[in-house]
């Protein structure tokens, strides 16, 4: 896929125009900010090469296995301390399981999707969910307690835009939640734009912590914290084996490759007290070095 209109953007996080060329990746030149380090396609997609949602969900993608369904309750059990109204929406929902967890756990949610496919998943469970983008589904000022969107920022053309929009309809002191991939993570630092997720037009930007923060901050929050977590040891090692090999310009892994790798190791690391305790320990690790490959976003209103 070749990009024709070059309309080159300052970064998305920051505003800052000063960028290191770091290459091309399906067609798209990627940069990273020299101000914050996020790592981004300097020019948008235009309609001919936008990404397609309406076909991204399918029943093998609608469903999660069991660890993540437990982790899933622990994240909404995070929410209660916000609960004034009751109300709590989420950003590009997906299969849909936070929303499912946040609606069994007495909240009135609201799902925002742009994939049909997944519409209809989550209103079979009898939930409300809109089709369309954020900007479209007209919610009144302050009447949310709790914004969640899961791996979305990436994939946003104006997030800043987005997360005006997010400060517009969160009450005061309610909460956004959000995680994205680390733009300044260990995968990013050692693979570049060979990392998998680093994959225009469908993921944009990958922020930094910094950028993020600047993001928020821009936006109207308050009391931005923002954790790292998590990396995927299987595609490093699949990486550096296939660029030994071939010095080549191919991805790492493909995204399904990724996520189902990203499955088994952590599937692996829960089966012994001691693997446990081993991720536990990487994971603190990767908190205080900021290297983790996911940002945990919580940002009040
Ligand atoms: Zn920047």
């Amino acid at each position: 896929m070749k990009v024709e209109s070059q309309r080159l953007r300052n970064c998305p996080a920051c505003g800052a125009s000063a960028v290191e060329d770091r290459g091309e990746k399906n067609g798209f030149p990627i940069v990273s900010c020299r101000n914050c380090g996020t790592l981004y396609a300097s020019c948008l997609p235009d309609e001919s090469n936008a990404q397609d949602y309406d076909d991204y969900y399918t029943p093998r993608n609608l469903s999660v296995p069991d660890f993540i369904q437990r982790r899933i309750e622990e994240i909404v059990a995070g929410f209660s301390s916000y609960r004034l109204q009751n109300r709590l929406l989420e950003l590009g929902f997906g299969e849909g399981s936070l929303l499912r967890a946040a609606a069994r756990a007495g909240w009135d949610v609201e799902g925002i999707e742009v994939s049909r496919t997944a519409v209809e998943h989550v209103r079979a469970y009898g939930l409300n969910a809109f089709c369309g983008e954020l900007s479209d589904a007209s919610y009144a000022d302050a009447s949310f307690d709790v914004v969640m969107a899961s791996e979305l920022l990436e994939h946003v053309t104006d997030p800043q835009r987005m997360l005006k929009e997010v400060a517009r309809i969160l009450r005061k002191g309610g909460l956004f939640w959000a995680t994205t991939p680390n733009g300044r993570g260990m995968s990013a630092r050692l693979l570049g734009i060979k990392w998998s997720v680093n994959s225009p037009p469908e993921h944009l930007h990958l922020f930094s912590s910094r950028g993020v923060a600047k993001l928020l901050t821009d936006a109207g929050f308050e009391r931005v914290r923002i954790i790292t977590h998590g990396v995927n040891p299987f595609e490093i090692w699949q990486a550096l084996r296939k660029s030994a090999r071939s010095n080549g310009n191919a991805s790492a892994c493909t995204g399904c490759e990724r996520v189902e790798s990203g499955y088994q190791l952590n599937e692996a690391l829960l089966r012994s007290r001691s693997r446990r305790a081993l991720k536990n320990m990487m994971n603190g690790l990767l908190k205080v070095s900021h290297l983790g490959d996911s940002l945990k976003i919580r940002a009040e209103r």
